[in-house]
This record gives structure tokens, C-alpha cells and sequence, in this order.
């Protein structure tokens, strides 16, 4: 077994996959996380776990403490944390059960506590690429390996919720270029870059938010009614590959540079 703890953030489900599991209250200087951490083992490995939204579901996407989330993996000892996400589609080659693995996101929520920097110590961190590449490739590679159809690319717009997007505004983002939409992308992935901790979302596609300009898809806003039936048709997809991709892990000499994001990031 590798000593270093691998985080997941997710939905409730995974927590089904823990072996030998054991739940623990983690308090942090931040905050309350929005679950109790669940630890155990996975293919071997040491996994924390926390419900993004809550065991009970209680946490809007709005309403996460996403700074105790992180802070509380991080004083457990977790330099790597695979994040799932549900994502809506307005590409029409992202078709619900596909699995995306963002490169890029595109931030539109506001009044989240997206630092844990407030001053007076302040960074200016480099989110040019905000994901690990280096976990990129080991989901990438379990894909293969589980032989799910993917999307090795794409641009994960992160909304506000709690609503849906009106039509207008899914015009507006899908001609700004924009793939996929999550309301909880943001700020999860800089704040874990923040404490040098290695970053990847595992987003899988559960609704046509509103793909446009295509023959094969023509507009389909999207309902909470689909969004929960596609996310259950998923879930097994979704721990399947954890499984698969934590079966990997230890075979995986990361270099990426996620380690040392502070360096040089510090206003002296
Ligand atoms: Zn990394």
C-alpha cells in the first residue's frame, strides 16, 4: 500500500466502495467540511472521502464550504484528490455516459471563498492550466482501460446555480467556446493547486444542457428529472473507473509540478 492518502470528492454513492471504512468530524480553521471524511481502502490504497454536497444532499453548489473541503484532505495528508463531477453538454459530441476530462474551466459563479490566501500573506498563483497532467493521463488511461468513451479535452464552464441555464444564456456559452457546464468546478481545483495538492476532475456528461446548431441534438434544456437519471445510470461507470484508476496509482511516478505551485507566488 502507498502511505500517501488519495482523496476523492464526489457524490455520496463512492462511499459505498470503502473497504475496512471508518467515518471522522475534521474541523479545520476554514470550517466544517460538508461531510464527515470517510476513510478507507480502495484496490489496495488509502482513500479520504467527502460528500461535496453532504451526506443528506443539504449543500447547494453554492452554499460549499469548497476551503474546509480541501483543507481538511490536506491536514489528513492528501497530495492527490480525483474529483467526479456531473456536467451538463453543449457540445454535441458530448453525449450523456461520456466521460470528460477538463483541461481548461471557465469561471462565472461569484461570492465563493476561492482563496485561502485573504491576507495580509497573498499569492498570485498560475491557474494557466488549472488540472494535474499528470493524473490527467492516469484517468486517461483507465478509460482506455475500462473501454468507456471519453473527451480528452474540453472547456468545463463553472455557472452558480442552484438554477439551470436560460436558452439565451446557453447561446452565449456555447459561442464563447465552452464544453461542458458544472455548477461545482469552481473553486475546488485552485484552492487544492493553493496547498500543492495534485488536481483532476472525473466529469461525466448527464444532460444536453442545450446543444446548439446541430441536426443530431436540437435544444434540450435540461431538468433536474434527467440530470438524477442519468447520474444513477452513471454512478457504476463512475466507481468503476475510481477503481480502475486507483489500481494504477501505484505503478505512477508523478512529475508534475502541482507540488511547488506557491514557489515564487508570494507577494514579498
Ligand atoms: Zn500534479
Amino acid at each position: 500500500m502507498i502511505d500517501q492518502p488519495i482523496g476523492i470528492i464526489g457524490g455520496s454513492g463512492i462511499y459505498s466502495l470503502l473497504e475496512n471504512s471508518e467515518s471522522n468530524m475534521v474541523t479545520t480553521s476554514f470550517g466544517n467540511p460538508s461531510s464527515v471524511v470517510q476513510s478507507g481502502i480502495i484496490s489496495g490504497k488509502r482513500v479520504h472521502f467527502i460528500a461535496r454536497h453532504g451526506l443528506n444532499h443539504e449543500f447547494p453548489p453554492h452554499k460549499i464550504n469548497y476551503r474546509a473541503n480541501i483543507q481538511a484532505l490536506y491536514e489528513l495528508g492528501v497530495r492527490k484528490i480525483i474529483a467526479t463531477h456531473a456536467v451538463g453538454s453543449l457540445n454535441s459530441l458530448m453525449v450523456p455516459g461520456d466521460f470528460v476530462l477538463s483541461n481548461q474551466f471557465v469561471n462565472r459563479t461569484w461570492g465563493r471563498h476561492d482563496t485561502f490566501f485573504d491576507g495580509p500573506e497573498t499569492v498570485h498563483i498560475s491557474t494557466s492550466d488549472p488540472f494535474c497532467c499528470e493524473l490527467r493521463s492516469l484517468m486517461k488511461e483507465s478509460l482506455i482501460s475500462g473501454g468507456y468513451r471519453h473527451h480528452n479535452e474540453a472547456v468545463m464552464l463553472v455557472i452558480q446555480g442552484p438554477r439551470f441555464n436560460t436558452r439565451a444564456e446557453n447561446r452565449i456559452y456555447y459561442n464563447e467556446g465552452n464544453d461542458v457546464i458544472s455548477m461545482t468546478g469552481y473553486p475546488e481545483a485552485v484552492l487544492a493547486r493553493e496547498r500543492g495538492i495534485c488536481y483532476m476532475s472525473l466529469g461525466i456528461v448527464t444532460d444536453l444542457a442545450c446543444v446548439m446548431n446541430s441536426s443530431d441534438h436540437p435544444e434540450m434544456p435540461s431538468s433536474h428529472e434527467d440530470v438524477v437519471n442519468n447520474s444513477n445510470a452513471s454512478f457504476l461507470k463512475i466507481t468503476d473507473v475510481l477503481k480502475i484508476s486507483l489500481d494504477k496509482f501505484e505503478t505512477k511516478n508523478l512529475k508534475c509540478t502541482c507540488i511547488d505551485s506557491l514557489k515564487g507566488a508570494y507577494v514579498e
